[in-house]
This record gives C-alpha cells, sequence and structure tokens, in this order.
C-alpha cells in the first residue's frame, strides 16, 4: 500500500532525530514531507514532537 510505505520512508529513529534538529537547521521539502507523514501516521513521534515544541516554549519564556 502507497500510504504505508511513505509513512515508513523514515524511521522513528530518523523522525526523532529530525524533530531535533528542526530548530537549528532548514529541512529540504522532501525532509518535510516525509517527518509530516510519518508523524501523521506515528503517535509516539507526534507526542514527542509536542513535547519538544512545549520545552522549547518553556525555555524561551525562561531566557526573556
Ligand atoms: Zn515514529
Amino acid at each position: 500500500m502507497l500510504l504505508h510505505r511513505l509513512t515508513h520512508m523514515v524511521s522513528c529513529k530518523e523522525a526523532t532525530r529530525l524533530i531535533s534538529q528542526s530548530e537549528e537547521r532548514r529541512f529540504s521539502l522532501g525532509e518535510r514531507i516525509k517527518l509530516r507523514l510519518h508523524l501523521a501516521a506515528c503517535t509516539a513521534c507526534a507526542r514527542f514532537e509536542r513535547q519538544l515544541a512545549f520545552m522549547r516554549d518553556a525555555m524561551s519564556r525562561y531566557r526573556k
């Protein structure tokens, strides 16, 4: 199935690596699409992204 193949183009390991790099560098369109697809299908990585966003938000508040 095509959707299954697309969402598994990145492993969870790759997805979490991309998520943690998201503030340091710009992703290519392909990377963004792969990550979005993975996050749409994988609740564990989607949760990781939300936690990281929350942490960054909290940190940026703290720095002010
Ligand atoms: Zn995942």
